[in-house]
């Protein structure tokens, strides 16, 4: 069976972690710290790692100081835990249309939507690529609102010789098991505010003040103050001490990645009704290998079909405007979003897959899209 995706670990992972168990403290300490440092110097910025990269996101509403009834413009195409980030810090997730090529969020759509209550929009970099990444930052420059990237599917990506994370406003990644690079699970808060950085870091811990840096330090705070509402969201040793051996691993994962997506590109742009995501994989890192097949009627057939041949495919995603819980009073499509996510398939991905085994997906592919006479 090729998998979809895969964690991509080893002997160095195991040593991490065997060497984290015989230090004997598992919680957050110094591995923390030193993770959090090699990624300091890496995005150029201040970087705050927390337990998934849906509590970077939660935890980043959290420090703009979202109030309940605030909203936040999303697009409707992204994995459910965006909407939940959103929800789950008290506000109204406000699902907004993509940009049919680049599936990055629709920048008209999102001015449209903007209303008294919009605190913030969260961009999500779909696939690891983006779109209109300054049109996006100038509407939230004239709204007078806040910019929190969801980078999830970004990490290592650049955009124009810069990574993804080292400019902008706020930045949150996920390091779980199938990510660019993985702690377990895992994610960081990356951002040049002080004030949103120290409330991450207070509310990563219960809201304990200033734990953070008695933790670092193997110590704990006996007399403190809480003024927020915090969470057990930090990162444990355990995961940090992953991290840090993945972080040493990501320009070959990264390589890999890039290669594969290029390769993809260069079987599948311009078969027939196929269209790839317009991304430079010299810069861009997937995360996911997503194409859209136009006219197709019958995806998930064709998803069974690749699985009979030993091929995993994915559907990234289903929009969640269509959720029960995100439903809401107003049901106004949403226009591209709803016409192309049922033509989406994601190809397998990962570090470990070969070139032979894309040739073989491609192939599989065709042969199914050409029974469809959709693709000649
Ligand atoms: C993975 C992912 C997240 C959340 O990350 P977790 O670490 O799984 O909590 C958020 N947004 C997108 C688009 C993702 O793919």
């Amino acid at each position: 069976m090729i998998r979809l995706s895969k964690s991509f670990l080893g002997d160095e992972e195991k040593a991490a972690v065997t060497q984290v168990i015989e230090d004997g403290y598992l919680g957050m300490g110094s591995y923390v710290g030193d993770f959090e440092k090699l990624l300091e110097d890496y995005f150029q910025r201040s970087v705050v790692c927390v337990s998934t990269g849906t509590a970077a996101l939660q935890l980043s509403l959290q420090a703009i100081d979202i109030e309940p009834g605030d909203e936040v413009l999303v697009p409707a195409l992204t994995y459910v835990a965006s909407f939940q980030a959103i929800s789950g810090a008290g506000a109204t997730p406000i699902a907004c249309d993509v940009n049919d090529k680049t599936l990055f969020i629709d920048v008209e759509d999102a001015r449209n939507k903007i209303t008294k209550r919009t605190k913030a929009i969260m961009p999500v970099y779909y696939g690891g690529g983006y779109g209109d990444v300054d049109g996006i930052a100038e509407l939230a420059r004239v709204s007078n609102i806040r910019v929190i990237d969801d980078s999830a599917h970004a990490f290592g990506s650049k955009r124009n010789g810069l990574l993804i994370g080292s400019f902008g406003d706020i930045s949150c990644f996920s390091f779980d098991g199938i990510k660019n690079i993985t702690s377990g699970e895992g994610g960081c808060v990356v951002s040049d505010d002080p004030e949103v950085i120290k409330k991450v870091k207070d509310a990563r811990l219960l809201g304990v003040e200033n734990d953070t840096d008695s933790r670092l330090a193997g110590k704990r705070t006996w007399d403190f103050n809480v003024t927020n509402q915090g969470w057990r969201c930090h990162m444990s040793n355990l995961m940090a001490g992953i991290g840090i051996v993945q972080f040493h691993k990501k320009d070959f994962m990264f390589e890999r990645r890039m290669l594969l997506a290029k390769y993809y590109d260069s079987c599948l742009r311009d078969y027939g009704a196929i269209e790839v995501l317009p991304n430079n994989y010299d810069e861009i890192v997937p995360h996911i290998y997503v194409i859209r097949v136009k006219g197709i009627k019958d995806r998930d057939k064709l998803v069974s079909e690749l699985l009979e041949k030993g091929i995993q495919s994915g559907k990234h995603y289903l929009p969640n405007h269509l959720l029960d819980f995100y439903k809401g009073k107003s049901t106004k499509p949403i226009k591209n979003t709803e016409s192309i996510w049922p033509e989406l398939i994601t190809l397998p991905l990962h570090p470990e897959l070969t070139t032979n085994q894309v040739d073989y997906i491609c192939e599989n592919l065709k042969q199914s899209l050409k029974i469809r006479a959709i693709c000649e």
